[in-house]
């Protein structure tokens, strides 16, 4: 069997329930990480950036898994699918969208996944979700290169990751 691996994912949706989409997808993510490994952000509402329509919710989630990276990916891509994930045009509004943002310290780059993810350390929406969870990640310049891109932190869905019901699932002695 595989050793467990530090894995983050990018949760976003700006179509639908788009708040009760990522909090389905976090719980699904749930399902690949070992036991007491699992950790959410917040939910943050940001304006789209290099995408179109109505505003984002988005999260981002640590897991250690035992999934390859490809095998993740497929499985952030069910998800997707579950959701009705449908890709009209490019940047189009999206019901789900799942990003593998890391993968421990693999670097990969093949036709269907990179890891990191090439625009991870650009994008609000990873960095200020990320920031939460893990802070050491996240250096005060890279989140004053993003202070211009609306990022807020949803009020009604305020709560500390610790807090999160899906993190305090019993862990294994
Ligand atoms: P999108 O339409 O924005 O959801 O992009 C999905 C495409 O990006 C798929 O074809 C994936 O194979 C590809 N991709 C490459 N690297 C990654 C990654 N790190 N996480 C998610 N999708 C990726």
């Amino acid at each position: 069997m595989r050793d467990p691996v530090p894995a983050w994912v990018g949760v976003g949706a700006n179509l639908g329930d788009a708040q009760a989409t990522v909090q389905w997808a976090c719980g699904q993510l749930l399902q690949f990480a070992e036991p007491g490994s699992f950790c959410a952000s917040g939910l943050w509402r940001t304006a789209p950036w290099q995408a179109q329509g109505p505003d984002f919710v988005n999260s981002v989630v640590r897991l250690d898994t035992r999934l390859s990276a490809p095998d993740l990916l497929m499985q952030l891509q069910l998800l997707e699918q579950q959701a009705q994930r449908q890709r009209p045009y490019q940047n189009a509004p999206r019901t789900l969208d799942l990003d593998l943002l890391l993968f421990g310290h693999a670097q990969i780059w093949s036709p269907h996944l990179q890891v990191p993810h090439p625009r991870w350390a650009e994008r609000a929406f990873v960095l200020r979700p990320l920031a939460q969870i893990n802070p050491e990640r996240v250096s005060p310049a890279a989140l004053a290169a993003v202070a211009g891109q609306e990022a807020q932190l949803m009020p009604e869905a305020q709560w500390m990751p610790e807090a999160h019901p899906l993190n305090a699932l019993p862990k294994e002695p």
